[in-house]
């Protein structure tokens, strides 16, 4: 049975004192570690505070990008080294809007993937198609492809902890959910091609994320799908009130 874990990326949002607030709201009332994985991913400049904050509670962190290398003169980048030494667990590599707004390679998300696990973290990989090519019906190849691309040179073990995050492009921030059919088929598509490249072991046990206009009013159904592990949620994780309603979708759902 894989856990479910919940992620909120609250992509470049908030101030340090809404960030505290919304911490200080939710912190105590995080279901169980043994239940659901509950992970906030805030601008990486909040990272090492919200590790603060969130200390001895089930709230765990997570950075929103990462370099590849850990240190250099790469002016501007995030180390992911110094994502580790804050205490981050997860780094969210991939996200579309990293891919379309920055120009993002399959072969760096690849590369910001082996720099997250050799620090010790564990990535929250994207993939995701546009409209355009859900409408060509060429879903399924491309997310085999991302996914390839994404995985190469990772090993069985570490494919298996890692999450893999299926986000159609055309459902984020436009309140357009997939419906949870669609997902979980594509979803099965990236679990499909995690057995063809390693093994069904690995399959079984990786988790995957469904992004895309999650709220708490649609959570609960992509949840009871078959391959829908989890939830990576932008716009509905801001509040703290829906972050948590999010949770206990989860929790109850176990
Ligand atoms: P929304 O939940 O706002 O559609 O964003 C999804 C997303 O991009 C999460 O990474």
């Amino acid at each position: 049975m894989r856990k479910p874990i919940i992620a909120g990326n609250w992509k470049m949002n908030k101030t340090l004192a809404e960030a505290k607030d919304f911490i200080d709201a939710v912190k105590n009332n995080i279901p169980s570690n043994d239940v659901v994985d509950a992970v906030v991913g805030a601008p990486n400049i909040y990272t090492v505070k919200l590790v603060e904050w969130t200390e001895g509670t089930d709230l765990k962190v997570s950075a929103q990008n990462a370099y590849f290398e850990d240190e250099g003169a790469f002016t501007g980048e995030t180390s992911p080294k110094a994502l580790a030494d804050f205490g981050a667990q997860y780094v969210i590599i991939g996200h579309s809007e990293r891919r379309e707004i920055f120009g993002e390679t399959d072969e760096d998300v690849n590369k910001k993937a082996h720099a997250v696990f050799n620090n010790g973290m564990t990535p929250i990989i994207c993939c995701g198609e546009t409209l355009d090519q859900r409408e060509a019906g060429e879903t399924d190849a491309w997310i085999a492809g991302q996914i390839e691309a994404a995985l190469e040179g990772l090993s069985a073990e570490k494919v298996a902890k890692s999450v893999l995050a299926y986000e159609p492009i055309w459902a984020i921030g436009t309140g357009k959910t997939a419906t949870s059919e669609q997902a979980n088929e594509t979803i099965k598509v990236v679990r499909e091609t995690v057995e063809k490249l390693y093994d069904s072991a690995t399959a079984e046990a990786v988790r995957i994320q469904y992004g895309g206009s999650v709220k708490p009013e649609n959570i609960a159904e992509l949840l009871e799908q078959s391959d829908i592990d989890g939830a990576l949620v932008g716009g509905a994780s801001l509040e703290p009130e829906s972050f948590l309603k999010l949770l206990e979708a989860a929790n109850t759902n176990e």
